[in-house]
């Protein structure tokens, strides 16, 4: 806190910046400009498929769709969405799991004009009820037949469709799609993103690790984290391949290195926790030796430390460090290494194409050139905001001061700009925090916590296991509440239950009178 309160100081004191700086902030501070094609994704990944009709676009297990196939079944998707009432710029769930139909079902939402919006079907049933209330959704695909969730109406993910391609006119300032993050006030939020935004990052990553038709990129994440779309969009923009991995496969990594190996992966995303695991994996079992090209991590800092493992195992695979936030359309910084940084943290990298970083005091003022403060995101990567939440977006989203007309993304993490004008993050502001590089607001699950009958008052705390961290929630309540493991996990996503809850007569409390987290933490260890 202390960190805090002076990394956010105003910077009046230094005065005005010098002329050196500005010189050497508005140099450093822009991502390159580069022009976009004026069409949407899906339009140019049609002309691909127009190209290419044979060539292998996704692939699950044994399944491989061509691109003409995707292109034809992305088009009965759209043509069902539009017969069934659809409406441009209309959200549309999709319940599935991630499977060929879920990457027809994104392409076919994205050419009906409408906006895409994942759900776990892993979720709680009452979360994703509240994300289809809250989102205003208008028709769920769901991958097996179920009843109507928060009445909206439900169509089966895959069936057959006229498989003409619609045709439908797509702003670039249209919204593409939704994905819902922790909310600290309890409740998750629904960060929109806009068609110019995702086109931005689907080329930044292609330019930046030189996608081509060689390519086969792995995809991994959940589909409910960002990271998912670009592991998806990117190499059908390109000729190249998604190959899709179950997440049985992820959770046992000797399959999943086996699976890099026999789908021949060229590109892989990673948060560091799992490249932790992978490189663990690696060690002891030196003949299973993967081949990819190039490896991103992103979510959270890597240590240097893993940095160094990497290059210790793979000299010559660059490893690239992306930085951003579903906000603002993904990464927004890459730094890629081809050996281990000098610095003592790992940079976060140069802002990606289009993209302006800023580094702000606590009046939203530019801090001297190297000095902490604030980042913000400003540039085509920012998203309209929250979904029917005007509050939280006029919070975070706020007007940018070199260009009035646009508005900048407050990220809430504190970095430096390097002397090389690379950006340092230097962690975050409030109390968000990243369990497998996925995003939990404390708040959040504290809230739940205090929502469940007879539970006074609650506290969550990051426990350190080894270089990886877990979560622990202390509660005091009028009686025992049972379960409560299982009761908070009908509510909130598996990466958001705390994997020990603790019920106590009080929370310790530190002399000036707040909750002593320091001895909740030490209680958790303690406890095992
Ligand atoms: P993503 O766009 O990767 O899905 P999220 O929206 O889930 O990101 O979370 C964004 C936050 O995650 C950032 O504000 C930052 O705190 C953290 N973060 C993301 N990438 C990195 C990174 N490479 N290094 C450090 N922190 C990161």
């Amino acid at each position: 806190r202390a960190i805090a309160a002076d990394l956010d100081a105003p910077h009046e004191k230094h005065s005005l910046l010098t002329g050196k700086d500005v010189w050497r902030q508005l140099h450093v501070f822009h991502g390159e400009l580069r022009e976009l094609p004026d069409r949407r994704a899906h339009e140019l990944i049609g002309e691909q498929a127009r190209r290419t009709p044979h060539a292998v676009a996704a692939v699950r297990g044994e399944l491989r769709w061509t691109y003409a196939e995707l292109d034809q079944r992305a088009n009965a998707v759209a043509n069902r969405l539009l017969a069934a009432g659809a409406r441009p710029g209309d959200v549309v769930a999709v319940l599935s799991d991630r499977t060929l139909p879920w990457v027809a079902a994104i392409l076919g939402i994205l050419k009906a004009g409408l906006v895409y919006l994942p759900v776990d079907p892993a979720y709680p049933h009452s979360r994703i009820a509240g994300i289809l209330r809250r989102s205003g959704t208008k028709l769920l695909l769901a991958e097996v037949p179920t009843e109507p969730i928060a009445d909206v109406p439900v169509l089966p993910l895959e069936a057959a469709g006229p498989t003409i391609d619609p045709q439908v006119s797509v702003p670039a300032d249209a919204p593409a799609y939704i994905y819902f993050t922790s909310g600290s006030t309890g409740e998750p939020k629904g960060a929109v993103c806009a068609h110019a935004g995702m086109l931005n990052h689907l080329s930044a990553k292609i330019d930046d690790l030189g996608l081509t038709e060689q390519d086969a990129v792995c995809q991994n994440a959940p589909q409910c984290f960002d990271i998912s779309l670009w592991q998806v969009l990117a190499p059908l923009l390109v000729g190249g391949r998604t190959v899709l991995v179950p997440p049985q496969v992820i959770l046992d990594v000797e399959a999943f290195v086996s699976t890099l190996d026999r789908e021949r992966i060229t590109v892989l995303q990673v948060v560091p926790s799992y490249l932790e695991v992978l490189l663990g994996h690696l060690d002891l079992s030196p003949h299973q030796r993967p081949t990819p090209r190039i490896v991103c991590v992103t979510g959270e800092a890597i240590s240097r430390s893993l940095v160094a493992r990497w290059f210790g195992c793979f000299p010559d695979v660059p490893l690239v460090n992306a930085y951003g936030a579903t906000e603002v359309s993904d990464d927004t910084t890459h730094e890629i290494m081809r050996a281990l940084p000098a610095t003592e943290l790992v940079p976060v990298g140069r802002p990606v194409q289009n993209v302006s970083v800023y580094i702000l005091d606590s009046q939203l003022a530019l801090v001297p050139f190297g000095a902490p403060g604030q980042i913000a995101f400003a540039g085509i990567c920012v998203g309209p905001g929250y979904i029917n939440d005007p509050d939280k977006t006029a919070a975070a989203f706020v007007p940018d001061p070199f260009r009035p007309d646009q508005r900048m993304y407050l990220t809430g993490d504190y970095g430096r700009w390097l002397p090389n004008g690379h950006l340092e993050f230097l962690g975050r502001r409030d109390e968000q925090v990243k369990i497998s590089g996925m995003r939990v607001e404390v708040g959040e699950v504290e809230n739940t916590l205090l929502r469940v009958p007879g539970v006074r008052s609650a506290c969550l705390v990051v426990v350190p296991i080894g270089t990886s961290k877990r979560l622990a929630a202390f509660f005091t309540a009028d009686e025992p509440v049972p379960d409560l493991k299982r009761r908070l996990a009908d509510l909130l996503p598996a990466h958001m239950v705390p994997s020990t809850v603790h019920q106590l007569d009080a929370l310790p409390l530190t002399e000036n009178g707040k909750v002593d987290k320091a001895a909740l933490v030490a209680a958790a260890l303690r406890a095992g």
